[in-house]
């Protein structure tokens, strides 16, 4: 939920009430004015009831410390309660209740408004963002779950670049483009093999610490630095 009001939209568990017009605008008429909206006459369409993340979270974890959990002993001869504090855990319970209650009456889920850019990703899932929130070099990530691709945005033409690591075989020269996510997501105990596309051979990929050292002039150091190992099969 935080993840989708930071990126996609401010006001997606914010409270609205959506209206639309009784008559439409007519065709050739110059853009209504702030007055002439407020003139008009408007038919509410349903109202979302916003909520707080953090407030259900702490909810969630009020609950599951009093009433989820067992207790732990802090040593071998103390008691261990089995069942958690009636009053404690109803008076939980009532508060949680009362929230979902809250947001349960609400007519409308709305993805919020204003102006939206769209790409569609390699996987063939649209990705959408409102355009207010985008920041340049941004990475977005796509919406598919089971997708590992990752786009930056380009403000200047509003552009999103494909993510990517280049590989090369050190068999055949042949280069693929893998996904940055897969890189990034990887632990430093695990690596990623596929296939070349050219020769056959398995390619392995991992992350590695690498050494490099300051030597005499700093103009020297950045030279030695760049000439300090690449990634190398397993
Ligand atoms: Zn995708
Ligand atoms: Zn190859």
């Amino acid at each position: 939920m935080k993840t989708l009001i930071q990126e996609v939209d401010v006001k997606a568990a914010g409270t609205l009430t959506l209206s639309i017009a009784r008559g439409p605008v007519p065709e050739g008429s110059p853009p209504p004015t702030r007055e002439d909206y407020e003139a008009m006459d408007w038919l509410p369409v349903g109202t979302q009831v916003g909520f707080s993340p953090s407030k259900l979270g702490k909810l969630w974890n009020g609950l599951a410390k009093l009433a989820l959990h067992i207790e732990i002993p802090t040593s071998k001869d103390a008691t261990v309660n089995q069942y958690g504090d009636i009053q404690a855990i109803a008076s939980k319970v009532k508060q949680a209740l009362a929230e979902i209650k809250r947001i349960s009456e609400g007519t409308l889920m709305s993805s919020g408004m204003g102006e939206e850019v769209s790409f569609e990703c390699i996987c063939g899932s649209k990705n959408k963002r409102r355009l207010e929130l985008l920041k340049e070099g941004q990475s977005i990530n796509c919406i598919n779950p089971d997708c590992d691709e990752s786009y930056d945005y380009v403000q200047s033409d509003m552009s999103f670049g494909r993510r990517t690591f280049g590989i090369v075989c050190r068999a055949c020269r042949a280069s693929r483009d893998i996904p940055k996510r897969i890189i990034e997501k990887l632990r430093t105990d695990q690596h990623v093999h596929f296939d070349c596309e050219g020769c056959g051979e398995t390619i392995y990929v991992s992350w590695r610490p690498m050494q490099a050292q300051r030597t005499k002039s700093p103009k020297k150091a950045w030279r030695d630095q760049s000439a300090v190992g690449s990634l190398k099969p397993l």
